[in-house]
């Protein structure tokens, strides 16, 4: 008996969301007419041995490695808090929130 195999497009690594960056920016409205949240990304430094796994596995490219090798906030508006980078820190060294309206920015 044949087995039939169907061909299948390549595919490359699933969408970064790299396409939709422009006019995806701070305080502006998303796809559904919704405006866009805001996130926080804080790194505890005393914590952080600098291994760029948070770097490695951000999907928006928020992060990049500074001088040392530590991450450093780069992007901060591509951020969709999506947790990635807090999720595989090994040393619970970095976290995500949502800024909430109204607040300052720091
Ligand atoms: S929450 Fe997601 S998008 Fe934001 S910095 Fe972390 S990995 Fe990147
Ligand atoms: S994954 Fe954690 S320990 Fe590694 S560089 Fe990022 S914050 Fe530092």
């Amino acid at each position: 008996m044949a087995i039939r195999r169907e061909e299948k497009p390549q595919q490359g690594h699933k969408n970064t969301g790299l396409a939709e960056e422009s006019g995806e920016e701070r305080g502006k409205e998303n796809s559904q007419g919704k405006p866009k949240k805001n996130y926080e990304i804080e790194i505890y430094r005393a914590w952080c041995k600098e291994c760029g796994l948070c770097v490695e596995f951000c999907p928006r490219q928020v992060l990049s490695r500074n001088e040392t090798g530590g991450p450093q906030v780069v992007r901060p508006e591509r951020c969709t808090g999506c947790g990635w980078c807090e999720l595989h820190c090994p040393d619970f060294a970095i976290s995500v929130h949502e800024k909430k309206a109204g607040l300052p920015e720091e």
